[in-house]
């Protein structure tokens, strides 16, 4: 804390992991003592922070801050998304770092851990504006990232449009066409499945996790938080399912549909129109449309927080409790506060970590990468299956990792061990570096 003041996000990140390996570092501490172990893997291999300028359609110049932080390479070359929101700054982006290093080992994929992004604020911006701010912005990066040394993608504010410009621009500077970036537009080097895979996982997680507890997706009603990328695809993967979705939420407001989600129409309304809620609402007579937060006031079986940090807080999980939910998987990134996921564990709720049950998206944007440097591109259902058993696989990982140290049916434990085991084994086999 004291050498990194001012980042809470980033010390909660760390403390939960911590915490969950005490048990790992006591079994071996004078090893981890030695080697430094742990003051290594909470120090960032390298941070990059710099000048965005960029001018917007009046002529007006505007100054943004760029970050990248370079976590941790000892399983591969760092991969993480770009977040382009006004609340980004560093601590958010080291907490978001740190966790990707778990969650890239978990896929069993090789790729390290970093993030990045800048506090500019996409909304309202015309696509000029746009384009000019992602030009500007790897104008700097392009100097720190390659196929094969740093390989971020899409997150918060970051989608297929400013990818493209940020592809577009790399190429420009560098002359190198290659998979610098995934999340890219199909035509020039994207994955199918892509889009989908973080939702898509999240479910095919949940689905994997609720069978090995005597429960079923099919016939539970949900309640997912957000209407972005990660969100709008579980929706239509839980429905796929079997399940019922019944509200969805933006940094605004959100909305309870007693009929279940109609997710075409959330599609038209979010990807096309890249509009409010409101306008689902207006659409769909089933529908109530509400200012503020609250998804989590709505009686669920299972809620699926897919929007941002610290969004389900302890009263939310206590209502959830009241309300007879029996799981929460997290599809955003640490969507759950410290308290409110002890509470939810303390009660017997399953409860699956965003570091693992959100891994779909890294996973298939590394399956991305693979196609790129074969200069191949795989069908729907090849990246779709290998997804499935992705994320299969990561659940029974975690699960045994809990059972081999005494906390059956903690998942959190679970996925900090078992992400952080494979880390360590490669750090210690590399040296002191
Ligand atoms: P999007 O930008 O597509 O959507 C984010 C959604 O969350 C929007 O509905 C947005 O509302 C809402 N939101 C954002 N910030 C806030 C806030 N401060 N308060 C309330 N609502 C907010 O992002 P993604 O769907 O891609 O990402 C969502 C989460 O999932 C993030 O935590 C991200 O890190 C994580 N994630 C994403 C992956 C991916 O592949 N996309 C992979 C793994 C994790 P509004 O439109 O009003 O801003």
């Amino acid at each position: 804390v004291a050498q990194n003041p001012a980042e809470p996000e980033f010390h909660q990140a760390v403390k939960e992991v911590l915490e969950s390996l005490r048990v790992v570092v006591e079994a071996n501490e004078e090893a981890f003592r030695r080697d430094a172990l742990l003051e290594r893997l909470v120090n960032p291999e390298r941070q990059f922070k710099f000048r965005v300028p960029w001018v917007d359609d009046k002529g007006q110049v505007h100054v943004n801050t760029g970050y990248r932080v370079q976590f941790n390479s000892a399983i591969g070359p760092y991969k993480g998304g770009l977040r382009l929101h006004p609340s980004v700054n560093l601590g958010i982006i080291k907490f978001l770092g740190f966790e990707q290093i778990f969650k890239n080992s978990l896929t069993g994929l090789p790729i390290g851990g970093g993030k990045g992004g800048s506090d500019f604020d996409p909304k309202g911006k015309s696509d000029r504006e746009i384009m000019a701010f992602c030009q500007s912005f790897m104008t700097e990066l392009c100097k720190y990232i390659g196929a094969d040394t740093d390989v971020p993608a899409g997150d918060i504010g970051t989608g297929a449009r400013e990818i493209g410009y940020m592809f577009g621009q790399y190429k420009r500077i560098r002359g190198l066409y290659e998979g610098v970036l995934t999340g890219k537009g199909l035509s020039y080097g994207g994955s199918l499945a892509r889009t989908e895979a973080t939702g898509y996982g999240l479910l095919y997680f949940t689905d994997e996790m609720l069978k090995c507890n005597g429960k079923s997706i099919k016939g539970a009603t949900i309640a997912v938080s957000g209407a972005g990328n990660v969100a709008i695809y579980a929706i239509e993967k839980a429905q796929q399912l079997g399940a019922k979705v019944v509200t969805a939420s933006d940094s605004t407001g959100w909305i309870y549909d007693k009929d279940g989600i109609d997710v075409e129409l959330l599609k038209e309304v979010k990807e096309v129109k890249r509009a409010r809620l409101t306008e689902y609402a207006a659409a769909r007579p089933s529908a109530e449309y509400h200012e503020g937060r609250g998804v989590w006031s709505i009686p669920v079986d299972i809620a699926l927080p897919c929007a941002t940090q610290n969004e389900l807080h302890l009263e939310d999980a206590k209502q959830l409790v009241a309300n007879g939910c029996y799981a929460v998987a997290e599809g955003a990134n640490m969507p759950t506060t410290l308290e409110a996921t002890e509470y939810l564990q303390k009660n017997g709720i399953l409860f699956a970590p965003g570091k693992a049950s959100n891994a779909g998206g890294v996973a298939t944007s590394a399956l991305e990468m693979s196609q790129n440097s074969e200069r191949l591109s795989w069908t729907f259902e090849e990246v779709d299956g290998k997804l499935q058993n992705i994320m299969v696989n990561i659940f029974h990982n975690l699960d045994d990792a809990a059972k081999r140290y005494g906390m059956e049916g903690n998942y959190v434990a679970g996925a900090n061990i078992a992400g952080f085991e494979k880390v360590v084994d490669a750090m210690t086999a590399q040296g002191i570096v």
